[in-house]
Formats: structure tokens, C-alpha cells, sequence
């Protein structure tokens, strides 16, 4: 990945969100307080505007670009967590280049962080549903094989991580006041996940 596929990942992901906004607003609504989609969007309207000022010299730059901006526009838990994400993957890329180890490394790093953080696990019901999934097929994928390759197998780890967290009960934010009634519906912030990888895996085919 090069600083210009960076740039265009984030890009895209900013689409992303704008034409789903909506499904995750839904997501949100029925297991939370109905505000994900609303909080991504401006999250991710305002990282679109911080990265058409900035010209980055590494991929770093750019996923630090994107957390700072989310921590600091983002009103919900999702904000410090997404920004978190993409803040210490991106301390880890400090050349105009990386390759797929290098960002499943950074972007494993991110995932640590983000554990850390919420003090939550894989199973709570959470995007770290989606996120860990992800990270794990990037860090199997053959250095080989092509980012292209790695990434279309991360965005398919993601919604399928995501996809699953239909069954499970929420134990970390919002949806876990719900008890077992959180039971029966996907969460909000990994499916937002799945649409950070799906758009990896856009950019890059
Ligand atoms: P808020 O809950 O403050 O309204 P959002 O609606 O934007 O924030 O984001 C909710 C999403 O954040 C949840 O669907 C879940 O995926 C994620 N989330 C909440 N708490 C945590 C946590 N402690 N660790 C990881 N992810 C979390
Ligand atoms: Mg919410
Ligand atoms: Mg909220």
C-alpha cells in the first residue's frame, strides 16, 4: 500500500458510511441509542475534509489523519474507538509504503489498543467482532498473494465476524443494558467494520 491507495481507502470508507449511514442508524436504533450512522457520517465528512488539506508523505499520516479527526468529531463511544484503530496502526507506518505484513501488523497493534480502551473482548458483541476477524486473515494472507488478495479476504472475515454477532448477547456499550434481548441483532459498529474492510478490499481489487 502506498500513501495515494491509503488516501483512497479512507476516501472510500467516507462513502461507505455516507450510503449506509442510514442501515446503521437502524443497527443502532434497535440495540442502542439510534445514532451510529449520524456519528460515523460526521466522523468521516470531516476526515474526508482533514485529508484534501493534508499531503502526506507516509500511509501513516494518513491513518493518523483519520484517528485524530474521529476522536475529535465523533461524539459516541465509536469515535475514540475507531480513532484509536487508526491513530496507533498508523504510528506504525511511517514510510510512503507498507506492505501486507506491515499493515496487518500496524492495524493488529490497532486492534490491542482499542481492547485496551473499551476493556472488551472478541464475543461482547462489538466491532471488535468484525476487527479481529479481519486482522486475522491479514496476517495469514500469503505475502505473495497481492494486497488485492489479503484485503478480499479481510473485508469477508469482517462481515462475517460481523454477521455473527447477531447471536451473541452484548456485554461491552450500550447494547449490553439490553441484557439477552440484545440477542437477535447485529451490531452496529461491526457492521461500520465490515464497511472499513469491504472498502480495503474495493481500493485495492
Ligand atoms: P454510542 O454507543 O456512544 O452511541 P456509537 O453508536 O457511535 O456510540 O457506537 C456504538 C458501537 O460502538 C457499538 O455498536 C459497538 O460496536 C462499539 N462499542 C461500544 N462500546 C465498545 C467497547 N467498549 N469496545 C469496543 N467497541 C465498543
Ligand atoms: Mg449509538
Ligand atoms: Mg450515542
Amino acid at each position: 500500500m502506498d500513501t495515494d491507495l491509503a488516501h483512497a481507502w479512507l476516501l472510500a470508507v467516507a462513502s461507505s458510511v455516507e450510503a449506509d449511514r442510514e442501515r446503521l442508524t437502524r443497527l443502532d436504533a434497535e440495540i442502542g441509542d439510534g445514532d451510529h450512522g449520524t456519528n460515523l457520517h460526521r466522523g468521516f465528512t470531516a476526515v474526508r475534509a482533514a485529508l484534501e488539506e493534508i499531503h502526506p508523505e507516509s500511509v501513516g499520516r494518513v491513518l493518523v489523519t483519520t484517528g485524530t479527526t474521529l476522536i475529535s468529531r465523533v461524539g459516541g463511544a465509536s469515535g475514540p474507538l475507531y480513532g484509536t484503530v487508526f491513530r496507533t496502526a498508523g504510528k506504525r507506518l511511517e514510510a510512503p509504503e507498507c506492505d501486507v505484513a506491515e499493515l496487518a501488523a500496524a492495524l493488529s497493534a490497532g486492534y490491542e489498543a482499542v481492547c485496551a480502551l473499551g476493556s472488551a473482548r472478541v464475543g461482547d458483541k462489538t466491532m471488535l467482532d468484525a476487527l479481529h476477524p479481519a486482522v486475522e486473515a491479514l496476517t495469514a494472507a500469503d505475502p505473495t498473494g497481492g494486497l488485492a488478495a489479503a484485503a478480499r479476504a479481510a473485508a469477508e472475515a469482517a462481515r462475517k465476524g460481523a454477521e455473527a454477532t447477531v447471536d451473541l448477547q452484548a456485554r461491552k456499550g450500550r447494547a449490553s443494558y439490553l441484557g439477552s434481548r440484545s440477542r437477535g441483532h447485529l451490531d452496529p459498529g461491526a457492521a461500520s467494520t465490515a464497511l472499513v474492510f469491504g472498502a480495503l478490499a474495493d481500493v485495492t481489487s
